[in-house]
């Protein structure tokens, strides 16, 4: 069996919960079993996880779950895939999934593929798993041979597809351990889709020059339905705040669209970004290293051409 954790922050779903699910669905297609779906503390809709192909719905309701705790989503994990007999843990690839996917792993004495970004194909019994490595630049297959394995799952790695009905949700009985941590306040930023999810990124680097210039920026975004990125000189200098810096040292993102305005295009940068589907570069220096990673490349100023570009955004989206 193939057990999903489906993350549900303040008891919604996030996008990463649909792909895992999707995934999980297609990776128990592929051992001739069934995908069933965990989620943890109070959740709005846990039925909605078998349309995406979840055979049974789990959740544990327990209101010590309903804050991430490390520790205690791990032993809720593990005691479910031990009560469960699983044989594959698959879970988003966010920060509580990186989180919890070492730990679960040491706590199953199973093998872990941390970040995979394809579907799985078989080796005998075994599974054999793609993630990216070096930074981006090669793609290696892993042979997962333990009993039990985890898998956490990049972000749009694979499209949520709902191929099924929605199933009604169980409710699982686990003796938990009582938290180590009290939450006192929850902070959340609102209002745009978090980069590890977003389809679109628009980002910008030194070469905006100031942080009064981001207008245009933030426009182009609004325009497209975009999240905003950043270099990491640009965050470092409290020019735009650190939960937007992209790269090595920052969130690595897999967007359809990355559009890369006045960043020179760094080693360290592009670790963080070159997954992405398309990638368009906007920089007035032909010689920028940017380009060698683009899909589409424009040689120009940024203060001419963003406007520009957002213009003819809007009458395209106007006329279509
Ligand atoms: C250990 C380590 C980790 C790092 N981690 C990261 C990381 O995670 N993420 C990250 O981003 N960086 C990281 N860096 C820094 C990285 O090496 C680069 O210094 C940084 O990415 C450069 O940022 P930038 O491209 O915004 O700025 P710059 O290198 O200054 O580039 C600005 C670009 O804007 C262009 N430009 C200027 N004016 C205009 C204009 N009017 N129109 C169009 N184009 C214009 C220029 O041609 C230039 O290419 C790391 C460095 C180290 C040593």
């Amino acid at each position: 069996m193939v057990l999903v954790f489906a993350e549900s922050p303040r008891g919604h779903f996030k996008k990463s919960a649909f792909e895992a699910v999707t995934y999980g669905k297609k990776v128990a297609e592929l051992l001739g079993t069934d995908c069933v779906a965990l989620t943890l503390g109070p959740v709005d809709d846990a039925s909605v996880l078998g349309t995406y192909g979840a055979k049974r719905v789990l959740n544990l309701p327990d209101a010590s779950l309903t804050h991430f705790d490390s520790q205690l989503y791990t032993q809720a994990i593990a005691d479910a895939c031990k009560q469960l007999g699983a044989q594959v843990v698959i879970l988003g690839h966010t920060t509580t999934g990186k989180s919890v996917a070492g730990r679960l792993a040491v706590r199953l004495q199973g093998g872990l593929i941390s970040g995979a970004t394809g579907l799985p194909v078989l080796a005998g019994k075994n599974l054999l798993v793609e993630k990216t490595v070096f930074s981006g630049k090669a793609v290696a297959q892993y042979e997962l041979s333990g009993a039990v394995n985890v898998i956490s799952l990049m972000g749009n790695a694979v499209k949520p597809e709902q191929t099924g009905s929605a199933v009604a949700s169980e409710t699982l009985t686990l003796a938990l351990n009582s938290s180590k941590i009290r939450v006192k306040e929850v902070k959340t930023q609102e209002g745009t889709v978090p980069l590890p999810e977003a389809e679109i990124v628009v980002s910008a680097g030194r070469g905006m020059k100031d942080p009064g210039n981001w207008g245009i920026v933030e426009d182009l975004a609004t325009t497209l339905g975009a999240t905003t990125a950043c270099s990491r000189p640009v965050a470092d200098s409290h020019w735009r705040p650190h939960h937007e810096h992209v790269g090595q040292t920052g969130i690595a993102i897999r967007p359809n669209l990355y559009i890369a305005i006045g960043i020179s295009g760094a080693i360290q940068h592009l670790a963080g970004v070159n997954n992405s589907k398309v990638i368009v570069v906007i920089n007035k220096d032909p010689e920028a290293p940017f380009f060698k990673a683009a899909d589409y490349g424009v040689v120009g100023d940024l203060f001419e051409i963003v406007p520009r570009l957002n213009e003819a955004f809007k009458q395209f989206k106007a006329a279509n």
